[in-house]
């Protein structure tokens, strides 16, 4: 089959990279010009695990195409995906400049039947606004269907790959055939592919998000809670994770989620309710929750230097909004170095692959690290804001001729307290004891 992708960013990029895999002969469009020519220089811009595997096998065998032109790109496409950008706009509501800006254009340019994908992450009735702005120009049959993405960056290709489902929000008979294609290949093991109606496919994306958000802030409260009545999180966790109705995953405490998806659309679903007049409460909570988990670290940082982190140098493990990816959108680190900066105290980080972007947003306001020992040279106490799995199991003799102080605030919980306290760390972490 003849694919576009229009958008090709974490998740336009590994969706025309699979369907390649798959057989189809994918053109990927992006108005990023710098972009396309990396990609077509070979040069993957994101960091996402064997996204590079697959890449180049299907590059290199002519299925796998780039351009900055969506009349070029599309030309023959069955099915035209929209993996644009849907970031919050000034209210709080998801921006629909670039899908219905594209929509536009491709009611002008569309020379024969085509499926239009929204792939992207849009609120409810946006198919029937995309449907409207390609009407406006177009002089050929169309159909638009909502297939919102669940993939995780980090595991983007496996989940692209083995989807546990796959949402499907449409009325026409055509585009349902066309689809169950398509995806049939990535459903072999037989998860289901889910057809429903537009609005319905819409709202199961949101739903998904902020269900996954209120878990985990349910689990933070319960780890603030924790703190207070001296209990441990970690046991709360496995005591009701391996109660099949709760489940396991999504339980760990920390300092917050961030990332690209779930911020802004809880943010988004909140907004869609209330322009429905429908009063969410848990939603309101959630956001509240999170904002105020996020920075939960650093009165306790400020505490244990009685106030005064001039001229302090604090070492950052991870910078990353989760481990495995670049992506650093609404990372819980960057406002905590922010705010450690603003208190006067210097920053030494490290980060696996997501430093690049960093110096991006705080150039020289931070130093940057080659590795995660070097972060710690001659710093006051470290600070892990990500749990990259090289942190878990870290040489702490070496740490510890390296660091000025045994201290450590653990964002993430990665250390057991008996180990902390039999190496005589001071250490302070989420929903557990402190050891002072
Ligand atoms: P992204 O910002 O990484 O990529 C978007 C790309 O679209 C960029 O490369 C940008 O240059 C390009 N673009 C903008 N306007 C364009 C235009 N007119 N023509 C062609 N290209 C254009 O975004 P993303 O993270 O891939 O997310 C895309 C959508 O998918 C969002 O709605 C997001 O909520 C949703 N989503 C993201 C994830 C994720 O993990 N990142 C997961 C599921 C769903």
């Amino acid at each position: 089959m003849k694919i576009a992708v229009v958008g090709t960013g974490y998740v336009g990029l590994v969706t025309g990279t699979c369907f390649a895999e798959t057989g189809n002969q994918v053109t990927c469009i992006d108005i990023d010009q710098r972009k396309v020519e990396k990609l077509n220089n070979g040069i993957i811009p994101i960091y996402e695990p064997g996204l590079d595997v697959l890449f180049n096998r299907n590059t290199a065998e002519g299925r796998l195409k780039f351009t900055t032109q969506l009349a070029e790109g599309i030309e023959g496409a069955e099915v035209i995906f929209l993996a644009l950008p849907t970031p919050p706009g000034e209210d709080g509501s998801a921006d629909l400049k670039y899908i219905l800006k594209v929509a536009g254009d491709l009611g002008q340019i569309m020379k024969d039947y085509a499926v239009i994908v929204d792939k992207s992450t849009v609120p409810v009735g946006t198919a029937e606004k995309v449907r409207e702005y390609i009407s406006l120009a177009a002089q050929v049959e169309f159909d638009v269907v909502s297939n919102p993405e669940f993939l995780r960056e980090g595991v983007a290709i496996e989940d692209f790959m083995k989807p546990d489902r796959v949402v499907i929000g449409t009325q026409s008979e055509r585009a349902k055939v066309i689809m169950t294609k398509l995806y049939a290949p990535l459903v072999r093991q037989g998860n289901p592919i889910i057809f429903m109606d537009e609005r319905s496919a819409e709202m199961t994306k949101y739903a998904a998000n902020s269900f996954l958000a209120v878990k985990i802030s349910f689990m933070n409260e319960i780890a603030n809670l924790c703190e207070k009545v001296g209990a441990n999180v970690d046991d709360i966790r496995r005591g009701i994770g391996t109660d099949s109705r709760i489940g396991k995953r999504f339980l760990f405490a920390g300092i917050g989620y961030g990332g690209s998806c779930f911020p802004k659309d809880v943010q988004a679903l909140a907004k869609t309710s209330q322009e429905y007049a429908y009063d969410f409460k848990i939603l309101k909570s959630v956001m509240e929750v999170n904002a105020r988990q996020k920075t939960k670290l650093l009165p306790v940082i400020n505490e244990h230097f009685n106030g005064d982190l001039k001229g302090k140098t604090i070492a950052v493990w991870g910078l990353a909004f989760k481990p495995y990816t670049d992506d650093i959108r609404e990372a819980p680190a960057l406002e905590n170095i922010q705010a450690l900066l603003a208190a006067g105290a210097k920053v030494t980080a490290y980060d696996p692959e997501a430093m690049e972007n960093v110096r991006q947003v705080l150039g020289n306001k931070i130093t940057y690290a080659h590795t995660s020992y070097a972060a710690l040279d001659d710093a006051d106490a470290l600070v892990i804001m990500t749990e990259w799995p090289m942190f878990r199991t870290p040489e702490f003799g070496k740490m510890e001729l390296l660091l000025k102080n045994k201290v450590i605030f653990d964002g993430r919980n990665l250390y057991e307290l008996d180990q902390m306290k039999e190496l005589g760390y001071t250490y302070y972490s989420i929903g557990r004891e402190a050891i002072t």
